[in-house]
Parts: structure tokens; sequence; C-alpha cells
């Protein structure tokens, strides 16, 4: 087997990965924060998990990931909409109302981009891990790194870089931290460095949870980056292989998670691999709201582009880099996948016998090209590369294979694209008016009545098909 490479923010540089464990390869995704649609940035984050996600299965077998996806749905965001949009209703109720609208909304993104489902995905609000998120604060205070203050429990970040290594994902300079100044904000700027908080204390109109710390009533819920250290080591135990996120989540997310679980689950590092995508920049800029430029998968079909368009797009760029989104870029990708779809449907013979064998494919293992296949993990392999796995692909075409070959060493590259070629080339179902044309056309060429096959042909054609007679029978191509 090849080795596979990633890039690990923690070390800032290219390393092998070999899994903790001999069974099992642990993946952990930061997952959406369910107030609103997720806009084409963060799709991005969530098609770079796949491909790393489908990259693993490649290499250590269909089974051996346990790919953990979190949902958000309860901090600062999510109930600062529920009451905007809920404002009748009591706070639980809506909130659980408003993120799991959106959370629906999201799982219907993911399927349009064909994104896998991670195997198990964690909801934020569940008792089962709220309890847990209770359970690492209690330990975290145990050890004397958190303190009680009005209510809350804050993380006691100048005594944990007194000893441990705080801001190692970004370089952060902590010289000037001060003890016992507290930021209640899941979200700040590293210029903002303080103690963060892992609970927060009941608001009167927010929703809350009982939490009995040292015979001390503290109702209230949890902060933000406590969610994840405490759902990743439920399902994946600590140390764990992989931790992936979108760059701005480095800091102070990710950071927090480190300190919070180093101190709490002691160990000496949570996760031996952190990766992070960059960001997407829409025509140059930052997206955001206020410049109109905030798309969504919406919007793309508005335009009537396909979703998975976007996801061949986002092939074109590693995920550690900016990519540039652009409508002409995404309208050039849409011309790319589906010259690819042709030239795949190219290879499909159908023979005159061999009609009802449409739908199915060979799947053969020994049919599929193993210098091709090498050349493929070689490139994914190299820290994802998918630009040139896709150079790959386009050189499987082009080659001197048969075309079953051809095909077969292509459907066995789309387990890790995801492109849904199969799909694409055999699953269009031809309608019974074309199935018809096709057999009565079969018949007059049988019987050499060349003069009606011509007439059958230009009515196929008129129906959006092309034709073509090869030595072993016709071939009928969508156009
Ligand atoms: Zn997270």
């Amino acid at each position: 087997m090849r080795k596979l490479y990633l890039y690990n923010t923690l070390s800032k540089s290219k390393e092998e990965f070999n899994p903790i464990k001999d069974d099992q390869v642990g993946l952990y995704t930061c997952g959406p924060t369910v107030y609103n649609y997720a806009h084409i940035g963060n799709l991005r984050s969530y098609i770079f998990a796949d491909f790393l996600a489908r990259v693993l299965r490649y290499n250590f077998g269909q089974n051996r990931l346990l790919w953990v996806m979190n949902i958000t749905d309860v901090d600062d965001k999510t109930i600062r909409d529920s009451k905007i949009k809920y404002p009748d209703m009591d706070s639980m109720p809506a909130l659980k109302k408003l993120t799991s609208e959106y959370e629906g909304i999201f799982w219907q993104d993911m399927e349009k981009m064909n994104i896998l489902k991670p195997n198990k995905v964690t909801h934020a609000a569940d008792d089962y891990y709220i309890l847990k998120m209770q359970d690492l604060v209690k330990k975290i205070v145990e050890k004397g790194y958190g303190y009680v203050k009005e209510g809350s429990v804050y993380f006691n970040v100048k005594k944990y870089s007194n000893n441990h290594s705080y801001g190692k994902l970004i370089n952060l300079d902590v010289s000037n931290l001060k003890l016992g100044v507290s930021v209640e904000a899941d979200e700040y700027e590293k210029e903002n460095v303080q103690d963060f908080v892992l609970w927060k204390g009941r608001k009167s109109d927010e929703p809350f949870w009982e939490f009995l710390l040292n015979n001390e009533s503290l109702p209230g819920r949890p902060g933000w980056h406590i969610e994840c250290s405490a759902m990743g080591e439920a399902e994946l135990g600590m140390p764990f292989d992989i931790h992936t996120g979108g760059i701005d989540l480095k800091f102070p997310h990710h950071e927090n998670e480190i300190a919070q679980s180093i101190i709490g689950y002691n160990v000496a590092e949570p996760v031996n691999f952190w990766i992070h995508n960059d960001h997407l920049l829409v025509d140059g800029q930052r997206m955001g709201k206020r410049f109109k430029n905030f798309y969504t998968t919406k919007d793309l079909e508005e335009k009537g582009f396909k979703p998975l368009v976007y996801r061949f797009y986002c092939m074109q760029t590693n995920y550690g880099k900016q990519m540039n989104f652009t409508w002409e870029g995404l309208k050039a990708s849409q011309e790319g996948l589906n010259h690819l779809y042709n030239q795949v449907k190219e290879l499909i013979e159908v023979s005159d016998n061999q009609r009802e064998n449409l739908g199915v494919s060979d799947g053969s293992f020994d049919l599929i090209n193993k210098d091709f296949k090498n050349e493929f993990i070689e490139s994914i392999n190299d820290d994802l590369n998918m630009s040139k796995a896709l150079a790959v692909l386009q050189k499987t075409i082009k080659s001197n294979l048969s075309k079953k070959e051809k095909l077969n060493t292509i459907l066995d590259f789309d387990k890790v694209l995801g492109l849904d070629i199969e799909k694409e080339i055999y699953n269009q179902p031809i309608s019974d008016e074309i199935n018809d044309l096709i057999k009565q056309r079969e018949k007059f060429r049988r019987e050499k009545n060349w003069s009606e096959s011509d007439r059958l042909r230009e009515e196929i054609e008129k129906l959006g098909y092309g034709v073509e007679d090869g030595k072993d029978g016709m071939r009928i191509i969508k156009k």
C-alpha cells in the first residue's frame, strides 16, 4: 500500500499518516452551527472533509473509518436567532425548532454535493452529550484549571499557558495575558485572548440544563468549545487520529479544544492530525452578507447549476489554499463536468443483444488498470491532490486500454471523486418511447431495411439522443 501524506497544522508540515488503532481510523469534523443556510464557503469545508473520508476509506478499507460530525444546535447564534424567529415560543422548543429546520436543509445540501453521511452525527443539545460536557467541566475544575465566576465556569488560560503551549496552531503570543480576565462570547479575535467560557450561567430567557458543580447549582448551557471536546472523546476516545475544520476554527475554537482535552482527559495531545481548509473568496473578496456575495446551494440551483458542479469546481484548488469563486469559473466547471460525462458515456458499448445490461456496471476488480490506479492513489495520497487525480482520470480515458477496462477503472476512481459518474451515465432513464424506437430500428437493421432504419435514427435524434452504429451494434448517447 502507498503511504498517505496529509498536511498537519500541528507540525505545519506534510506528514505520513498512520492510524493509532489497527482496526479503526477516527475522524472528527466540526459540523455546522444550524441557525442559517450553509454558504458555499461552509460547503467547501464539508466537501473537503468528504474527500478526506473517501480517501481514508479507499486506503484503509470501507469499514475501518469512523467519521463523526457534530451539529452545533446550542450556542450564542442559535439561541439569538431562535428568539427572533419564534418570539412567542418557550426558549427550548424555539431552539429545537429553529435548529432542526436548518439541520434538515443542511443534510439536503450535503446530499446534493454527494457528501456521504458521516458514520455518527452528534448533537450538542442532546442530554447524553450535555452530561459528557458537564463531566469534562468538572474534571477541568478539579484539576485547578477552571473557576466559577458569576454563575459561569471559565478556563484559566494564563495558568495553562505557564506549562503548556497555548496557541500552537496559530503561533500565538501569550506573553500579555492577564490573570482572570474572562470572555463570555464563543467567538473572539486573537487580540482578545482571555479566559474562555466552559459553561455559561443561565440567563432568564435562554434554554438551560441543570448542573451541580461541587454542590453549587449552576443551571446554564455549554460553551461552544467544550461541545466538540466532549463529543470527540465520547465517540472516538482520546487521542484520536484526525480532526478537521475550516481555517477560521483554528483559533479560538480548536486551540481551546486542545487545552480542555489535555487537562480534562489527561492526554499529551488529544488529536494526531489537525487539518484545516482555507477560505473561499468570492470575486476576490471575503464572503459576507454585507458584500451581497453570500451564496447558498439554492443560489447555485436558481442560476441553473447542479450543486455537484460546485464539488467538481472545488477539486481544481487544493483544500489548503484559498479558492476564488466566480460564476464564470462555475460555468467552466459545468462544461468540464458535462464533457467528462460524455467522454465516459462513449465507453459504454451497447450491442444489439446487450441492451438489457444498461443500468448494470461490470465492476470486475481485475478490469481495473493497476498502473493508472497506482498513479491515482499517488495523487490523492499526496495531501488530497484532486486536480492531479482528475488528470489521471483523463489520461485513463485517452489511453489505449479497452473501453471496458477504462470504464471499470474510472468507476473505481469515482469512489473517491464522488462525481456520480455511474448514475449519470447509466441511470438516465431511457423513456419507453425511445426504447420502442430502438427496438423497431434494430428490427429494420436486421432486415436490412436501411431507409426505415434511417428514418428512425432521425426520430431518435430529434428526441435528444445520438445514434452510432458500430460493428458490435448500436450505441445510444444522450446529447
Ligand atoms: Zn467544533
